[in-house]
């Protein structure tokens, strides 16, 4: 059994039944998952999450689903203490949420574990999705578990690691010559003539959903209280929109206290649409042609890019790009003082963290969280240039002798 209710238009509140459908025919506005709090609270207390599988499932009860799950073993994953970090950037209480540790190495497994459940249940055959590299993968791997054909529509640039990360389950893997923003324009006419359940465009309610469990998780892994800030990568938005859905879904049920989290947009300076938004203070999105090597992030024209912006701006958080050559600082810097390889996103967060710091939007005592989204090994091409290659030397001691003594290692 499920306790959401209906669809609901997020612009006019007009309400829909659960089926497969992402937009309000009345005013085009996307369409969100509604539920039955007041029953939700009834029955769900700390200690029933307590007792709950160490999963993002744990929080089944705020999840549009009713029967059995499609799980590859996605969520709870830990959120750190990054003391080290911390000091370089001159923060006392910053947290890492570390979901590189997800079954396909990003949090896009929390979105697709909801959306294949989901399009099972709606008896579709097939999943679908536009992707910037790691929705693919996380498709791919669904669609193997839950025996679903998957057709999966990637730029044709994407990182190889993106690209054999996701062919090595076996889908039907089409590479376009665009960028995500074109790809998706195809992938919106594919929707309305194929009958497959699109993650990303018919499924997308549901699919939104899955990152809420980010917000749940770091409340419960903070013992129940929501932290001062949140620091966000940003593509589409829903990620960020829904951290803050989810905290204020936990606060509204009793199960934390009242939620003052400022919820920061983080993005690549060469594929910004949000951040330029925030400074010039408009909610209207000018969309970007992407040009930066955080391709998990290259969206032009995000769909939920309005209510990002307005979850920033009720929430009291900021925005900030980083560039290229910040991000691989930003990967190096986690890596070597916190031991976690992250893809380019994460280093756009650590980058753009330390811009807010710098900006004063974020003070030295307060609880930061980054959200560290996806792995590294995914994105060697960008960090490849910059680290030491081994030196290599014969298998003997005359020869290493020579080498340490020529580099002063
Ligand atoms: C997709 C993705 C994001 C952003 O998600 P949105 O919900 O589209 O904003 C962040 N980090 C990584 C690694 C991603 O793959
Ligand atoms: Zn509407």
């Amino acid at each position: 059994m499920s306790y959401a209710t209906a669809l609901r238009c997020r612009e006019c509140g007009r309400e829909y039944p659960q089926e497969p459908i992402n937009v309000c025919e009345v005013c085009f506005g996307p369409l969100e998952v509604a539920y039955d709090y007041e029953s939700i609270a009834r029955d769900l207390s700390r200690d029933k999450i307590a007792a709950a599988p160490a999963s993002m499932w744990r929080y089944k009860e705020l999840l549009p689903v009713s029967g059995e799950v499609i799980d590859i073993g996605t969520g709870f994953t830990p959120l750190t203490k990054a003391d080290n970090l911390g000091r370089e950037l001159g923060l006392r209480q910053l947290y890492l949420k570390n979901d590189c540790l997800n079954p396909t190495y990003s949090f896009k497994d929390r979105v697709v574990s909801v959306a294949a459940t989901k399009a099972k249940e709606f008896g579709f055959s097939a999943i679908a999705c536009t992707s910037t590299g790691n929705l693919a993968g996380s498709v791919a791997a669904h669609a193997a578990r839950a025996g679903l054909k998957a057709y999966i529509f990637i730029p044709a640039d994407l990182e190889q690691g993106k690209i054999l990360g996701a062919a090595i389950y076996n889908p039907t893997l089409i590479a376009v010559n665009g960028n995500y923003d074109e790809v998706n324009r195809l992938c919106n006419e594919l929707a309305d003539k194929y009958p497959w359940g699109f993650v990303n465009i018919n499924i997308r309610p549901y699919y939104a959903e899955g990152s809420k469990t980010l917000g749940y998780e770091v409340a419960e892994q903070l013992g129940w209280r929501a932290p001062d800030h949140a620091v966000v990568p940003v593509a589409s938005g829903a990620l960020l929109v829904k951290i803050w859905k989810g905290l204020n879904e936990l606060s509204m049920l009793g199960l934390i206290g009242p939620v003052s989290t400022r919820m920061h947009a983080t993005q690549a300076a060469g594929c910004a649409p949000v951040v330029e938004a925030f400074r010039a203070g408009t909610h209207i999105i000018r969309p970007v042609k992407p040009n930066t090597i955080a391709k998990s992030l290259a969206i032009g024209n995000p769909a939920d890019g309005y209510y990002a912006l307005k979850t920033i701006g009720e929430s009291g958080g900021a925005a900030s790009a980083a560039t290229d050559a910040e991000i691989v600082a930003g990967i190096k810097l986690l890596a070597e003082s916190e031991g976690i390889f992250a893809e380019t996103a994460g280093g756009v967060v650590v980058s753009g963290l330390r811009h807010l710091v710098a900006e004063g939007a974020i003070k030295r005592d307060e609880l930061v969280v980054a959200f560290i989204t996806g792995c590294g090994l995914k994105t060697l091409e960008a960090v490849a240039d910059s680290v030491v290659s081994p030196p290599i030397i014969q298998p003997t001691l005359a020869s290493f002798e020579q080498m340490y003594g020529e580099r002063a290692l």
